[in-house]
């Protein structure tokens, strides 16, 4: 009623006729699904009125692109769909979803004067290339317009069988992970953190590792990604801070001193509101002293639109004693002027810029310029992902002693990190200096 266009039910019905006719004529139809990206986010933050302004007036841009080349119906929320009935080209298609891209991207004023920008993200499927059923070619439309949307959003995706193929895996990784939390068939690496002033341990990253009975070791690339998305990184979070907590209090309680573990916590754990109720839960459990504790976040946590508020939680982090680290940093987009505003301790240099330091000048250059802004700042350096002897050399030349990589060790198994520990000397916590 809000847009009065066709709703969903009307819309089907008239994909079967333009099908039936294709099929008669021999022509192409394309099917076309659309979904206007963080809406929600307007919806919560301008209130509901403006987001039904934005909706009634996506409906007329959206029509007026299309013209009298196809139909279009508004399937609920801020969902659209298209039909061009006789679609052309695959080109003629794309352009056709550009130009209500372009048109759905202009500025909105609404209300009040404020100035909405909203962009869209569109999948497409075409008939009888994709498929022939009705069905069928609704989900298609519908995974390509996720995989738009996953792509950044304000942009056109065709479907592919690839996407299906996608999807399954991508279920079956989800299914095998759920199994595994629940069997606890996941276990920790830990690769050593070495101070190079003195050949000191300083500390390790905790690493988790999965291990199918059926398809072998999974690479955390592979189902990160995967427990992310589907939530199971909140559990999977869960379990990781807890063992890495409990092997610090094991390894002290052999009297294997282990200064601090560095524990990696993605933006979707940090959305989660009892986020910080667990840090502070497993360190009570386990009776961690939270000074030997330090959360890895990347950039994502502190630009992630749908937190409530970041710096509030990263500060209420700090408030328990524990330490923060900014892994992978310089491979996203802050700038080191932005970081002044979140509570960091450490800054994690990513290996992209560890890897050239011997051969390549700029490399060189923009570490040390990461290492002279950060030690204005007040924050520690990490470099991560030395392979050499030489990029440690030219690291502790620049004046970044505290190193991780395979050529000072690699992730290891608790007990041969165990091993390791009983034949290094470590720095003690008291010397790895505050921010
Ligand atoms: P990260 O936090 O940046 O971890 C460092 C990665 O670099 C690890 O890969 C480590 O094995 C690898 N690495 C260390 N030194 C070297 C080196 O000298 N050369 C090379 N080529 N690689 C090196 P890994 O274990 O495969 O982990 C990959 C990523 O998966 C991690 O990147 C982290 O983002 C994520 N991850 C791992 N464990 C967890 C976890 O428990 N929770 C969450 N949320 N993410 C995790
Ligand atoms: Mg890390
Ligand atoms: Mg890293």
């Amino acid at each position: 009623a809000l847009t009065g266009l066709p709703n969903r039910h009307l819309f089907r019905d008239r994909l079967i006729q333009d099908l039936a006719r294709a099929e008669w004529d021999h022509h192409q139809v394309a099917l076309l699904f659309l979904d206007l990206d963080r809406f929600k986010n307007i919806n919560d933050t301008l209130g509901h009125s403006t987001g039904d302004e934005l909706i009634v007036a996506a409906a007329k841009r959206i029509s007026q692109a299309l013209g009298d080349r196809g139909t279009v119906a508004r399937l609920g929320g801020d969902e659209f769909a298209m039909i061009l009935p006789e679609a052309g080209s695959l080109l003629e298609i794309e352009e056709a979803a550009t130009r209500v891209l372009e048109e759905l991207a202009r500025p909105l004023v609404v209300g009040d004067g404020t100035e909405v920008f909203s962009t869209a993200s569109i999948g497409i499927t075409v008939f009888p290339a994709d498929g022939l059923e009705v069905e069928m070619l609704l989900r298609q439309a519908d995974t390509a317009m996720y995989h738009a949307k996953a792509d950044g959003g304000n942009a056109t995706r065709f479907f592919s069988a690839h996407m299906n193929e996608q999807a399954a895996q991508a279920m079956e990784t989800e299914h095998a992970l759920r199994r595994a939390l629940e069997r606890r068939e996941l276990h920790l690496n830990f690769q050593p953190i070495i101070d190079r002033k003195g050949n000191t341990v300083a500390g390790c990253e905790a690493l988790v590792r999965w291990t199918d009975p059926v398809r072998g070791p999974i690479a955390p690339r592979d189902f990160i990604p995967v427990a992310e998305a589907t939530g199971l990184i909140v559990p999977l979070g869960a379990f990781v801070l807890e063992e890495a907590c409990r092997f610090v209090q094991d390894c002290l309680g052999e009297d294997i001193d282990l200064p601090m573990i560095s524990v990696n916590v993605s933006a979707r754990q940090c959305r989660d509101e009892r986020f910080i109720e667990l840090v502070r839960d497993t360190l009570s459990t386990t009776g961690l002293d939270p000074a030997r504790l330090h959360l890895e976040i990347t950039e994502s946590v502190m630009f992630d639109e749908t937190a409530s508020d970041p710096v509030a939680l990263l500060q209420a982090i700090r408030a328990l004693g524990v330490k923060l680290s900014l892994d992978d940093f310089g491979t996203g987009y802050s700038s080191l002027s932005n970081l002044r505003r979140f509570p960091i301790d450490i800054l994690k240099i990513d290996r992209s810029f560890v890897r050239d330091l011997e051969e390549d000048a700029e490399a060189r250059s923009l570490a040390q310029a990461i290492v002279g802004m950060a030690d204005s700042l007040g924050l520690e350096v990490i470099a991560e992902g030395a392979e050499t002897s030489g990029q440690c050399d030219v690291l502790l030349n620049l004046g970044c002693h505290l190193i991780q990589g395979f050529h000072l060790g690699r992730p290891m198994t608790a007990d041969a990190f165990r091993g390791f520990l009983r034949n290094h000397a470590t720095a003690s916590s008291t010397h790895t200096r505050s921010a």
